[in-house]
């Protein structure tokens, strides 16, 4: 078993079939409370719990408190995305993941993030790194499911393009539209 972080669908589609492929029982974990605004966040939520139903994975929803996540990264507002307001981020989704490993005695925690092609895999490993080392019992699992050869590539694309496709990161600070 495996308590997946997962930040949307469309990310999520390379994790899902990857333990899908290896016979692996996976629990879905929606917590970012990076996103904004809460319209978006939502959006992004129901297509994850529209995927993890198809799949039949059972998914846990974490707590959306934006503000609690706008102190996490206080001071680090103007910095590029993956810059180290990203690594702040990645650190405190990845840490509250942790934590309910713990709480649910799985040992294992993975994340979506290292799907996109547009993050830095560094940044995410060194995020859940950090985030377990209170938790000797527990593993960071930072599989880079985008290159694993295993997967057929054209039937993730296919699926990834029926999901809802954001078109920033998540926060406030990655869209450039706000
Ligand atoms: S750009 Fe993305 S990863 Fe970086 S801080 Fe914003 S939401 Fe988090």
């Amino acid at each position: 078993m495996i308590l997946l972080h997962a930040c949307c669908a469309p990310c999520s589609v390379s994790a899902i079939e990857w333990a899908l492929a290896h016979n692996i029982r996976v629990t879905i974990f929606f917590f970012n409370p990076n996103i904004y605004p809460r319209e978006e966040y939502e959006i992004r939520k129901n297509e994850l719990i529209r995927y993890a139903k198809s799949v039949d994975f059972p998914f846990i929803n974490g707590r959306y408190d934006h503000k609690l996540w706008l102190t996490a990264i206080n001071g680090l507002e103007k910095q590029p995305e993956n810059g180290i307001r990203c690594i702040e981020c990645f650190k405190m989704r990845l840490y509250e993941t942790a934590k309910l490993a713990n709480l649910k005695k799985i040992k294992k925690i993975s994340t979506t993030l290292t799907s996109s092609k547009w993050k830095n895999i560094e940044q995410i490993t060194e995020a859940g790194e950090w985030a377990i080392s209170n938790y000797p019992s527990i593993k960071f699992f930072g599989e880079n499911y985008v290159e694993n050869k295993l997967l057929k590539h054209k039937q993730i694309s296919l699926k990834k393009k029926s999901f809802y496709n954001q078109s920033y990161c998540g926060c406030e600070f990655s869209n450039k539209k706000l």
